[in-house]
């Protein structure tokens, strides 16, 4: 056998500790997990209600269209049902794209440090990836499209990126768009889209209507909550999601994660509510690298990256052995920064007072 691991550097995914297992070796009551921008205040009531009065058959295999979701998804965001694919998460979205996309002979264009799933399904794919370092912490997108020919498949575009919580304007997006040839597909990565405030971003729904060769991902596992459903969706013109429905597994999202994502996108109050806390929250650490004198990128996210000048492992096990789980930016390209989830406003004080220590 002649494993695709064997000839290229790909490594499985390795899980962190889980929080019992780190409980018990630190001899602590409690831990708060700010690793993966998940919500911290969970997911709307409406949820529970739905999934609590929920009677359908485990037995059968769900509606693999998910019909019920795509009608109610594409009355939300004012799209066709045929504008919609739904996967199990992004992840299996990004998945998707690459299977029906790339192949050894093209190439993929993306920033580095990005969210490390695009690289990942590229190498599977045997295809060439070609990253473009960040500048300044943001996409350096003429430096991107300088390395777009002829057997560029697709380009990667994390906005708000992952790990620096940066985003790219509407004005450098749609300069980018025009440019890049029409058979190359952009996939614009919009997991935490909800979380942005800044007045000059996007409206990626009007985009997709005019670049032809746009798609455009959101997911329910970031400001909804939902993270453990997998449900991820992406938007785009009816050619490009014909292009990739026959490569989707037919039910790749489940019935539970269909009727909770229904339930969730009817109350945007929780959404609205979970934004503000958050700029609150990031206030918060904003205050702390400002009287610490740490640098950091300024977030649209729900997570905010730190520099803290030395190796970032040490920081992320000092905070591990005080209760806090936080991501180490090492893996992540940022070896003397550490990336933290806001939290509730408790459990950021929490964070920061140990951070502070720490120093
Ligand atoms: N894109 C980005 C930028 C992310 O940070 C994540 C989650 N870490 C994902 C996609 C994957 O999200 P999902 O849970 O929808 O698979």
């Amino acid at each position: 056998m002649k494993w695709r691991t064997q000839i290229t550097d790909l490594e499985a995914y390795v899980p962190g500790k889980t929080i019992d297992e780190v409980k018990k070796q630190f001899g602590l009551d409690s831990i708060v997990k700010l690793a993966s921008n998940e919500n911290p205040f969970g997911y709307s009531p409406k949820v529970d209600e739905v999934l609590k009065n929920f009677h359908a058959s485990f037995t059968l295999y769900p509606d693999g269209y998910a019909t019920r979701l795509r009608e109610e998804m594409a009355a939300f965001l004012g799209v066709s049902e045929k504008q919609l694919i739904f996967a199990n998460g992004t992840d299996e979205l990004i998945q998707i794209v690459s299977r029906s996309l790339l192949e050894p002979g093209k190439n993929t264009v993306m920033a580095a440090p990005t969210f490390s799933q695009y690289r990942h399904n590229a190498v599977i794919e045997g295809a060439e990836v070609r990253e473009v370092p960040l500048k300044g912490g943001r996409h350096d997108l003429d430096a991107m499209l300088e390395q777009i020919d002829e057997n560029t498949a697709i380009v990667w575009i994390c906005s708000p990126n992952n790990p620096t919580g940066t985003y790219t304007t509407e004005k450098e997006l749609t300069a980018f768009l025009d440019r890049v040839p029409e058979e190359v597909l952009v996939f614009l990565d919009e997991a935490y889209g909800e979380y942005v405030v800044a007045d000059d971003y996007y409206d990626s729904l009007q985009l997709f209507r005019k670049y032809s060769n746009l798609i455009v991902s959101r997911t329910f596992s970031k400001i909804y909550g939902l993270a453990s459903f997998r449900v991820g969706y992406g938007i785009a013109n009816e050619a490009v999601i014909r292009g990739l429905e026959p490569v989707r597994p037919p039910f790749n999202t489940n019935v539970l994660g269909q009727m909770a994502a229904m339930a969730a996108i009817k109350d945007q109050d929780f959404i609205r509510e979970c934004r503000e806390k958050n700029r609150r929250g990031l206030q918060q650490f904003y205050d702390f690298c400002g009287r610490a004198g740490l640098f950091y990128y300024p977030s649209q996210t729900n997570f905010i990256l730190i520099d803290f000048k030395c190796d970032s492992d040490k920081v992320f096990q000092f905070l591990l052995r005080h209760g806090y789980i936080v991501r180490s930016g090492k893996p992540l390209g940022f070896p003397t920064s550490v990336r933290v989830t806001v939290g509730t406003e408790e459990q950021n004080n929490g964070v920061i007072q140990k951070m502070g220590a720490f120093l």
